[in-house]
């Protein structure tokens, strides 16, 4: 018998939880580059959160979309900081995509994400070569949902757009930050890559294990 999606859904934010405590020491090098060096602390702290809350919800009979949303509301009030207002969207947004209730398909979770790129870019008005994690998340959703026409299975669409944003992330090291808290002394931060970007491409690459295993 397969796991209930919300239940699925609940292991996979403890397992981002605890890449991004893996991750937390780099994050914050990297935040502090141009930032202010919380990125770190910030993202442990909202996918702690969320991860708590996912649980407790999935516990309570939750669906996809309900688990999501406790998650969402979690990570915002728990992370601070603009990632974590962002984070808060992405997933409410996926969350909404999936439902509590039906069959979770490619297409479902391509239009979810392609969704949570627009929801982030309406959020904080970045655009890509904006050097924020608007320039792995846009990447991503558009190799997702090209897989996802193209008829690949879910799994590997998800490997491929995780590729994509993971080379887009890298890539972010060549430009200057001009938005957030990076814009006050973006020069600093050429070859150093954004945060946010790198930590969104973890994020995914996080979530295809969880869900290939
Ligand atoms: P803060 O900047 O408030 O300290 P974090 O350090 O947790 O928050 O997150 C910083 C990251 O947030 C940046 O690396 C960038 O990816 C992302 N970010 C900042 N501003 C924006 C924005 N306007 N749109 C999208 N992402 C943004
Ligand atoms: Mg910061
Ligand atoms: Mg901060």
């Amino acid at each position: 018998a397969s796991r209930a999606l919300g239940d699925v859904i609940a292991s996979a934010l403890a397992d981002v939880a605890q890449a991004l405590d893996d991750a937390a020491d780099e994050l914050g090098r990297i935040d502090r580059v141009a930032g202010d060096g919380d990125h770190g602390i910030g993202m442990q702290r909202g996918s702690h959160a969320a991860r708590d809350a996912g649980r407790r919800a999935s516990e309570a009979g939750a669906g996809a979309q309900t688990v999501l949303a406790h998650a969402a509301e979690a990570w915002s009030d728990k992370a601070g900081g603009t990632s974590g207002a962002i984070w808060a969207e992405i997933l409410k947004t996926v969350g909404t995509a999936l439902t509590d209730d039906e069959a979770v398909t490619a297409q479902r979770v391509a239009d979810g994400v392609r969704a949570a790129s627009d929801a982030v870019r309406a959020f904080g008005k970045a655009e890509v070569g904006d050097k924020t994690m608007v320039d792995a998340i846009v990447p991503f959703a558009e190799t997702l949902s090209a897989e996802v026409a193209a008829g690949r299975r879910l799994g590997d669409a998800w490997a491929a757009a995780t590729d994509a944003a993971e080379a887009a992330a890298r890539s972010t090291a060549d430009l200057v930050a001009t938005l957030g808290r990076a814009r006050s002394h973006g020069e600093k931060s050429i070859g150093t890559p954004d945060p946010g970007a790198v930590s969104f491409a973890l994020v995914c690459r996080t979530v295809h294990r969880a869900f290939v295993d």
